[in-house]
């Protein structure tokens, strides 16, 4: 294992810089000009095509010249960002920042939108080599393969597996993933030379007896108490101190390493009490899968006495460094448990929409909860995340005197980006594009047809942006890709391998279980 502190992904040499870059004067020249001028200007450069940039020699300012830096709070038209080091060093009119930062590798930001960078707070990145199978069988997956596609990854592809999903969440805006697994440190390395700003997200579980997530025939056939074990605890426990001692901090802060309880039904209360208070002493966030069945829901109540809540509760693992993934089976004393403690729920839209259920957030919300998101299994993509969180929320607050109102977009863009921050404990430090901040942002070509013309352009984003409009994402400082281009991951060598390891496994899983056979409803004759 390695990771050493100020470590840089390799990167292209500014040789390889767009030759289309317009001049200093030229981006003078447009200061105060008409946004149709501009506009118009842009779509040549465009239709000339561009090559790829690559990044600027260490410690030469980026300014992101004539642009819209796209905030919850506010929308700054036709500005400047500089961004010095790894942090955002200015925000203002073009000409101002350009004369402060003279030797600036400048960014044609016309036509461009920058927002802050996405948080994923649950992924299992991993998990991408269930694509296609995970989404559509509810939770637990109820169809039951003979062998699972995961099982049939050596170590090697497991990582690959991490990359691919790695890649999937630069290209789409994300800034910040957190990698819930276990053993994250065989694959640390791999995805630290992404660029990602990482929590390693290491899961710890002390039952013996209980295998996993609760499931219908889990439930019905347990017939003994969950038995704990000290020595799964110590083990779990040990792992997580010797990945923090590896990681925690390195790549100049671009690491955190946290301790997850796995489950409320494989956790014991010393397990939940660990987990808290490796948190408090080393000032980190901490989370636990929540509520994802009224399964593990009765299972709890069956031999606990309490909610899943509850016994997080009499844990005293409630709080505000907590964030609870999932949360879609909650009574109402378990948000008032969750929400008067300010707890953090992160709410993974696209995975919950495609089970079928959603967690009461509105209630969450009103209750005082922080609202942050993630994606689960099989994507990796907060963007496409936050347009689901907003119409199933919608669509959940039946009782709104005017439906199709809350959330608004701003409210769901704080959520992927504020709230993110907050669980990711790093509020301090990412989450805005205010000055002084870690320079994380994304940067999407909003010249397209399902984005102008636009009215309020983050509700045409939320609503009418597509991920692939994200053509460049900055991480401290670092793009990771600009101009469309990956400058972190060989992006078409990954894919080639990853199809071809994809391929593999799931003939083997088909060759041992048949084809997977879908519940689809029946096809019945149009009547005329
Ligand atoms: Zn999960």
């Amino acid at each position: 294992m390695s990771g050493s502190d100020n470590d840089r992904p390799s990167l292209p040499s500014d040789s390889t810089r767009c030759s289309g870059t317009l001049s200093r004067r030229e981006l003078l020249a447009g200061a105060g000009a008409g946004a149709a001028v501009l506009l118009l200007e842009q779509r040549g450069l465009q239709a000339e095509g561009t090559a790829p940039q690559g990044q600027p020699p260490s410690g030469r300012p980026i300014v992101f010249a004539h642009t819209i830096v796209v905030s919850p709070d506010l929308t700054q038209e036709d500005v400047a960002l500089a961004v010095e080091g790894d942090r955002i060093a200015a925000i203002g009119p073009t000409d101002e920042v350009l004369e402060k930062y003279p030797n600036a590798d400048v960014y044609d930001g016309r036509g461009k939108a920058i927002l802050p960078g996405l948080v994923n707070c649950h992924a299992h990145m991993a998990a991408v080599i269930a694509r296609g199978y995970n989404e559509d069988f509810g939770f637990p997956n109820s169809y039951k393969l003979a062998v699972r596609p995961s099982r049939l990854l050596s170590p090697e592809e497991n990582t690959l597996m991490v990359q691919i999903a790695a890649l999937e969440a630069l290209k789409t805006g994300c800034t910040t993933v957190m990698q819930l697994a276990g053993n994250i440190h065989t694959h640390a390395a791999a995805l630290a030379e992404t660029g990602l700003r990482c929590v390693f997200a290491e899961g710890v579980r002390d039952t013996e007896n209980v295998p996993g997530p609760m499931t219908l025939e889990g439930l019905r056939d347990t017939t003994e108490a969950p038995r704990f074990s000290a020595r799964l605890r110590d083990e779990g426990m040990q792992r997580v101190s010797d990945l923090f001692t590896a990681w925690h901090g390195k790549n100049n802060g671009r690491i955190s390493v946290f301790a997850v309880a796995g489950l409320a039904e494989t956790s014991s209360q010393e397990l939940l009490k660990a987990v808290r208070a490796f948190a408090e002493e080393h000032d980190l966030g901490y989370s636990v899968h929540l509520s994802q069945t009224t399964w593990e829901n009765d299972f709890m109540k069956k031999w606990h006495g309490v909610s899943p809540t509850g016994w997080l509760d009499r844990a005293g693992f409630l709080g505000p460094r907590f964030f609870a993934g999932h949360c879609r089976y909650l009574d109402d004393v378990d948000i008032a448990l969750l929400g008067s403690t300010r707890s953090i729920i992160s709410h993974q839209a696209n995975m919950a929409g495609n089970r079928g259920v959603i967690p009461p957030i509105a209630k969450l919300r009103a209750a005082g909860c922080t609202i942050a998101n993630g994606t689960d299994n099989n994507t990796n993509d907060v963007f496409s995340v936050m347009r689901t969180a907003l119409i199933t929320e919608r669509c959940s607050r039946t009782s709104d005197l005017r439906p199709g109102t809350r959330p608004q977009p701003e409210d769901i863009l704080a959520d992927a980006t504020q709230g993110g921050s907050a669980a990711a404990n790093l509020e301090q430090t990412i989450g805005t594009l205010d000055i002084g901040k870690k320079a994380d942002l994304f940067v999407m070509n909003i010249m397209k047809p399902h984005l102008v013309p636009y009215g309020r352009l983050l509700s045409a984003i939320i609503h009418g942006g597509q991920s692939s409009d994200i053509e460049s994402t900055m991480v401290d400082g670092q793009f990771l890709m600009r101009n469309n281009e990956v400058l972190t991951m060989d992006e078409p060598a990954l894919l080639a391998e990853a199809d071809k390891v994809g391929r593999r496994v799931w003939a083997e899983v088909v060759e041992a279980s048949g084809p997977v056979r879908f519940p689809r409803e029946p096809r019945r004759e149009r009547m005329i």
